[in-house]
């Protein structure tokens, strides 16, 4: 399999399946238009996370990776209208494309974009006792990845849900040495995954518009 029939399986799924809409498509253009890497999770990623979301009947949720805002604009429509979605992005250039793609999208009543390092923000949010969590998902900075699972063990309630992505990294997942820090970072959160007794966890393969990556999933059970 190539990667042009890899994006056209994912082109054929969005058009079936309406995995985007016109606030998201807008989201994606003015992302690009700032200059924004294209990193976001592919619409049907982004749909999966809204579907987890409502699956789960997630009212507050914890997202670790802003970019242009476009998985939060996914996994806030999940919300009911009381909902929250708080999302911590290190790049003010990022958090601002951010806002104005939330604002677009109408979700400004339940979206907080707070900026600054992770590690820096979320122990401020546990200070205000800003939750606890049903949903986190984790997409930012991979070598963090293991204290990002830390911060959302105390962060999110028993029978919360969290999704980490690019946990396969086009296969330097099995080759850290390639990989660097952020294969080693996600190897060590996957053995945390694998060995927390609080945690049921599993991991996925994806192929798709972004190339070969996948994400893992984990229930906190206790
Ligand atoms: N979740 C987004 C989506 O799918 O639309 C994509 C997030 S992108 C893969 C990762 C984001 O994490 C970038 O915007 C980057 O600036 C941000 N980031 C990197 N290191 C960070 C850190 N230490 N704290 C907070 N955000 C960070």
């Amino acid at each position: 399999m190539s990667q042009q029939q890899w994006s056209a399986v994912d082109g054929y799924f969005t058009d079936l399946l309406g995995a985007d809409d016109e606030a998201l498509r807008a989201a994606q253009r003015e992302s690009d238009a700032a200059g924004l890497p294209p990193i976001a999770v592919t619409a049907h990623q982004g749909r999966l996370l809204h579907l987890l979301a409502r699956i789960r009947g997630a009212r507050r949720i914890l997202e670790i990776g802003t970019l242009g805002g476009y998985s939060t604009i996914h996994l806030a429509r999940a919300l009911p209208e009381d909902g929250r979605l708080v999302t911590l992005e290190y790049a003010p250039h990022h958090a601002e494309v951010a806002r104005a793609n939330i604002a677009r999208a109408g979700l400004v009543d339940r979206v907080e974009v707070r900026v600054g390092p992770a590690l820096e923000t979320l122990p401020v949010l546990e200070a205000e006792d800003g939750g606890p969590f049903d949903l986190v998902f984790i997409d930012a900075d991979k070598d963090n990845y293991p204290h990002y699972l830390e911060w959302s063990l105390r962060l999110a309630r028993v029978g919360a849900v969290i999704v980490l992505d690019n946990v396969v990294l086009g296969g330097d997942v099995l080759d850290p040495a390639a990989g660097g820090v952020r294969a080693q970072g996600v190897r060590t959160t996957l053995e945390l995954l694998a060995k927390d007794p609080r945690l049921d966890a599993t991991a996925v393969q994806t192929v798709g518009d972004k190339g070969w990556d996948g994400f893992a999933l984990a229930v906190i059970t206790g």
